[in-house]
């Protein structure tokens, strides 16, 4: 779509042309969530508020423990779906999962009205913003901030605001004398953390015995993803990065293909590219797993 184009037909005035995607949309997370909750029915039982202290293996599958040590649920098959809080449940020592903090802009309808025509479509690029939702308001986003403290602040902060309004001022560049008079200090956000492994991939698959890896090292060391132990039935689904809300429902069928042994949805290649292992396998390779160093049980029970 041509510059000239998407200004006529979306109020869009963007500095050159682009990609259109007529089937593009945006929608509000916890819409999603609802619907997908919605749409599983009876097969699942959502149980809200509830924190696991840790997983426990026992002779028929796995127990989920609260901080009182009493068992909130046991299965045969657990997905460990927590994103970087994972790291505390399975105290990997080949798996990273980075915080990323993520804040969007919210404009209110005043502040839209400063800036003028507003775009019925997402426009993207570097950031993005949305159209006006049913309140009237409309979204700028987002930064992209290393968090690897764990800050725990989930404030959203004026410096970064300003920085979403320069996104904006880039997007729309007739829009970005409006965007800079708006202060920064008046406007709110919203503020997720993005969990990301080291080279953004997610992590998605059976979780590695890396007590047997480390045990077997020697015999490991020229080893492929297939040849690596793994604890029985327990599955990864984290580190989705930017992309959770879209890649999710792929996820899942993958691992409820593995789960089932039926063939799987992503070509082996893929697949093998977002293997919990795929760390473990290079460090097999590296020799830096050493047979003698056998690390703590990494689910204790
Ligand atoms: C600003 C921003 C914009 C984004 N935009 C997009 C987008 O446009 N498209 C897209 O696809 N993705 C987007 N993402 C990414 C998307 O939000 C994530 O990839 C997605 O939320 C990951 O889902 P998750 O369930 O793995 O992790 P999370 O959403 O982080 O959920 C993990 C859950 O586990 C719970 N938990 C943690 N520890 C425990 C425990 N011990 N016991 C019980 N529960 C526990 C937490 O409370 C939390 O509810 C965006 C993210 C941000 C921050």
């Amino acid at each position: 779509m041509s510059a000239e184009e998407a200004a006529a037909r979306h109020g869009a005035p963007v500095p050159h042309g682009g990609l259109w995607f007529g089937q593009g949309g945006w929608a509000p997370p916890p819409e999603i969530c609802r619907a997908q909750l919605a749409r599983a029915g009876a097969a699942v039982t959502a149980r809200y508020g509830s924190r696991v202290a840790r997983l426990a293996r026992v002779a028929d599958g796995w127990q989920a423990l609260d901080a009182a040590g009493t068992v909130m649920a046991a299965a045969p098959v657990v997905v460990v779906a927590n994103a970087y809080e994972a790291l505390r449940l399975l105290a990997p020592r080949h798996m990273t999962i980075d915080r990323v903090r993520g804040q969007l802009t919210t404009l209110e309808p005043a502040a839209l009205a400063r800036l003028g025509e507003w775009p019925d479509c997402v426009v993207t690029g570097t950031g993005y913003l949305l159209p006006r939702a049913a309140d009237g308001t409309a979204r700028v986003g987002s930064s992209y901030e290393p968090d690897p403290q764990d800050s725990g602040a989930l404030d959203a902060r004026p410096a970064v605001h300003a920085e979403n309004l320069a996104r904006l001022g880039a997007l729309l560049p007739a829009l970005a004398g409006s965007a800079a008079g708006l202060d920064p200090a008046t406007l709110k956000g919203y503020v997720g953390v993005r969990s990301v492994s080291h080279n953004r991939l997610p992590l998605i698959g059976r979780v590695p015995d890396e007590v047997q890896a480390a045990r077997d090292a020697a015999a490991l060391s020229g080893a492929r993803l297939r040849d690596i132990p793994r604890l029985p039935g327990l599955y990864a689904a984290l580190a989705y990065g930017s992309r959770g809300l879209t890649w999710a429902a792929l996820g899942a069928e993958l691992l409820a293909c593995q789960i089932e042994g039926e063939p799987l949805p992503l070509e082996l290649d893929l697949a093998e590219a977002i293997d919990p292992a795929r760390l473990l396998v290079r460090a097999l390779r590296q020799g830096t797993v050493a047979s003698g160093d056998v690390p703590a049980e990494p689910v204790p029970g």
